[in-house]
């Protein structure tokens, strides 16, 4: 392996007294879409990454944790399943997890960006491993505020996939009182919505924090969990909503039965990790329960 100085670095500047340094084995693609920088590398540690507007959305080694997370505990608590709306996404990845499950009959992948879903195809195709080729995806090039207005369908389970909300970033406009009041209306009775909501590290959870509030305006159960993933160098957080369901106390042996049904094997989620991944520690907690600002 060369010494440090004969690397070129990948910087992620993850706040700005934050930098995260990953070593470049190789870059894809280096260029710009009409809404964001893109960038696809090789790194040593995590494999491949995608990288937009300089924030990681993945690697190769672990998005695995990251989408089995994203994805699974939302199914398994879901009613019905038959109809899935995912909103961004563009890697495949999301799609390649729900469309695991057999009790899937569609899956609506929307993504703003097209020059990311084509670059995840050419550069990325392990994320998606044949699901945009899947007869049950439909998958749209749009932007999923939009989708939200037009579409009249309701879905069984709606899994936001989207970049973190930052200034410049075109799914800032989404993180809104109006937009989560929209997606509650897209959800079909028994439904359960989960988003990728930001980091829940001790020292950065206040974005998490203001999504989880605001989402209680809408929901009956508003479940925080969180995993430490590796190429994001953070614990990563999600929130499951749902009127029906907490998602925090589903059964391990529900979870694993559901587990069994998915085509080809887990790597990560399971009913044991199931329970770790919702036992939110104290700081978390307290950090939930605080009145505070919501979008
Ligand atoms: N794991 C990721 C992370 O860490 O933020 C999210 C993954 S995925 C690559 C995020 C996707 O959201 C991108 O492909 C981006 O194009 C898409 N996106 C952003 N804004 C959007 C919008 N308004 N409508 C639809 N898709 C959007």
């Amino acid at each position: 392996m060369p010494k440090t100085e004969h690397w070129q670095w990948y910087v992620e500047e993850f706040f700005p007294t934050e930098q995260h340094h990953h070593a470049i084995e190789q870059v894809y693609y280096a260029g710009r879409s009409q809404f964001q920088s893109i960038g696809v590398i090789s790194t040593p540690v995590l494999g491949k990454m995608l990288i937009l507007d300089g924030d990681t959305q993945s690697a190769q080694h672990d998005e695995k944790i990251y989408h089995e997370s994203l994805v699974h505990p939302a199914m398994a608590g879901a009613a019905d399943r038959s109809d899935v709306l995912i909103l961004g996404g563009g890697e495949g990845a999301t799609l390649r997890e729900v469309l695991r499950h057999p009790d899937v009959r569609r899956c609506t992948m929307v993504d703003i960006d097209g020059d990311v879903v084509d670059l995840s195809k050419r550069y990325l195709p392990e994320w998606s491993a044949g699901a945009f080729d899947d007869p049950r995806a439909r998958v749209i090039v749009g932007d999923a505020l939009k989708f939200l207005a037009d579409d009249p369908d309701r879905y069984g389970v709606i899994i936001s996939d989207l970049t973190e909300p930052l200034e410049d970033s075109p799914s800032n406009p989404l993180f809104c009182d109006e937009v989560f009041r929209d997606i509650k209306a897209r959800l079909a009775d028994g439904g359960v919505y989960v988003l990728q909501a930001s980091t829940a590290g001790f020292h950065n959870m206040s974005l998490h924090a203001k999504m989880a509030r605001t989402l209680r305006g809408y929901y009956k159960h508003v479940v925080s969990f969180y995993t430490h993933v590796p190429a994001f160098d953070n614990d990563w957080a999600f929130i499951a909503c749902s009127d029906a369901v907490d998602l925090s106390r589903l059964e391990e042996s529900v979870v694993n039965a559901y587990c069994d049904k998915l085509k080809g094997e887990n790597f990560f989620y399971d009913g044991t990790t199931h329970r770790r991944i919702f036992a939110l520690p104290l700081y978390l907690r307290r950090e939930l329960a605080k009145a505070g600002e919501t979008f």
